[in-house]
């Protein structure tokens, strides 16, 4: 919803194009923001004060592929997909997917901590990065981890992922491949409530069966892919529909797949679909990984809400969404992670009408109060940024919110990486001051081949 233009950005192509200029920001107390591709959710990328913003679109080189060791390093300008699609010939694949990994940046990734559909099985972003090389607020370049899977420091690593550019700028990052799997299966279960996809979701993963993927969607999201690719793949009468996916030995992947079936069609399922080679599963897949452009073709705005309940919560939460939609008067599609409880209600509005926004945020509050109330989290995937930060102290204590704040000011003591993201302050909860620095560099600050805008 916010839109904001830059003073200023350069375009870095290095390590050394980051370091320099993070040392200019630092010498004329100048704050940076960092951006990758800029398809984040939360507003993070936003510069929102008088703040330089440092692209990292041009380091897209694929450093270093170390298979014997299974780890690839890469620019942080570097997309995701092109990560597997670079060792895919010899078998291996990097895990985490967002829906975005065709055009997210593996720097944003970390800097989000991002999920995916297989995050359920195989974990988020922090659980595939052994090393980074990171550009600190004053400018000095340094290593957290390495390209071992164990080390006995302190885990800064940890800390750094996730930390949405408030602690530097991650300028190289080693990466984990996993094998290939021998075999996949995917299958579809239409049901004709939402609570009985809720209880289907509960029941495989009860019985110990650990999908790499398990996603649903509402009807309202079902028809929407379908009109975007004009054919009747999901049900179209269906309430809701549930991809499973399973993965590993031929054996293993067979039995989990039955017994799935078995308890999605005891849970009320009105049938099953199964898909074994790569055409069929792809075409599974495609409607549930083009929602979001699905939404857009339909209506003029959208607004995309991020939440974690227990996976035990979803289908009470869900019942709950629906009568604060119709209490709101905007409608709400839903599609999401459903092994993991990550919820992505959207919340479809026309933007030409006054004053819509605020009643948009109000309904993404009080979804989150919702989440919240059964135990949840105010975000899963998505980050804070901007667009939580009011919302974090529903979820911390004072003293948990000053403790991060000293965390951060060890890497950060001015405030200079994303100033005013993701901590509360009550200049970003409710008045609106810029910061006002002084934006005049030197000539001869950035080095000549660097394109600053
Ligand atoms: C259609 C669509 C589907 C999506 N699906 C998913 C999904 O399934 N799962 C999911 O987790 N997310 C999803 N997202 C959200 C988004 O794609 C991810 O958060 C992604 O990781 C952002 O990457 P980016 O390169 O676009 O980062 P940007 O938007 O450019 O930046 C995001 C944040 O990262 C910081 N940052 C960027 N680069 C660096 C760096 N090198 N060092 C330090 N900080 C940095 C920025 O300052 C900002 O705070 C989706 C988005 C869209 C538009």
């Amino acid at each position: 919803m916010d839109r904001n233009s830059p003073p200023l950005a350069v375009l870095a192509e290095t390590t050394a194009d980051v370091a320099r200029v993070v040392t200019c920001c630092n010498r004329y107390g100048v704050p940076f923001v960092a951006r990758g591709s800029g398809t984040g959710l939360s507003g993070g990328a936003l510069v929102e004060e008088e703040a330089l913003l440092i692209v990292t679109s041009r380091m897209r080189s694929i450093l270093e592929i170390d298979l014997p060791n299974q780890t690839i390093t890469v620019q942080p300008g570097v997309i995701n997909s092109w990560v597997t699609r670079a060792v895919s010939g010899d078998g291996f694949y990097f895990a985490p997917d967002p829906s975005s990994q065709i055009i997210c940046s593996i720097g944003g990734n970390v800097a989000e901590n991002s999920g995916g559909v297989h995050c359920l099985k195989y974990g988020v972003t922090t659980n595939h990065v052994l090393g980074l090389e990171v550009v600190l607020p004053d400018g000095s370049v340094t290593t957290l981890g390495g390209d071992l899977y164990e080390y006995s420091e302190l885990d800064l690593r940890g800390t750094f992922v996730g930390s949405e550019g408030t602690l530097g700028i991650a300028t190289a990052i080693t990466l984990r491949l996993l094998c290939e799997p021998e075999h996949v299966t995917v299958l579809l279960a239409d049901f004709s409530t939402m609570e009985a996809a809720g209880r289907a979701v509960r029941d495989v993963t009860a019985a110990g069966v650990l999908p790499s993927g398990m996603e649903i969607m509402d009807n309202f999201m079902i028809n929407a892919v379908n009109d975007l690719f004009g054919t009747d793949e999901y049900p179209r009468d269906a309430a809701a529909v549930l991809l499973i996916e399973v993965d590993g030995h031929f054996a293993e992947v067979t039995a989990a797949a039955e017994q799935s079936t078995e308890l999605c069609l005891a849970a009320g399922a009105r049938a099953v679909r199964r898909a074994d080679d790569d055409k069929d599963r792809e075409l599974l897949w495609k409607g549930r990984k083009s929602a979001f452009a699905a939404v857009g073709q339909i209506s003029p705005g959208y607004y995309v809400q991020d939440a974690v309940v227990p996976r035990s919560s979803l289908p009470e939460v869900l019942t709950s969404i629906e009568r604060l939609s119709r209490s709101h008067c905007l409608p709400v599609a839903n599609v999401f992670h459903a092994g993991d409880g990550n919820l992505h209600p959207l919340i479809l509005y026309d933007p030409a009408v006054p004053g819509i926004e605020k009643r948009v945020r109000d309904l993404g509050a009080a979804i989150l109060r919702e989440c919240l109330d059964v135990g949840g989290s105010i975000t899963g995937e998505h980050g804070v940024g901007a667009d939580k930060r009011c919302y974090l102290d529903w979820m911390f204590t004072a003293d948990d919110l000053s403790t991060m704040s000293l965390l951060r000011r060890a890497f950060d003591p001015l405030d200079r990486a994303n100033p005013g993201k993701v901590f509360p302050t009550p200049k970003n909860c409710g008045e609106s001051s810029r910061r006002k620095v002084n934006l005049k560099f030197e000539d001869n600050d950035f080095p000549n081949e660097m394109d600053v805008f």
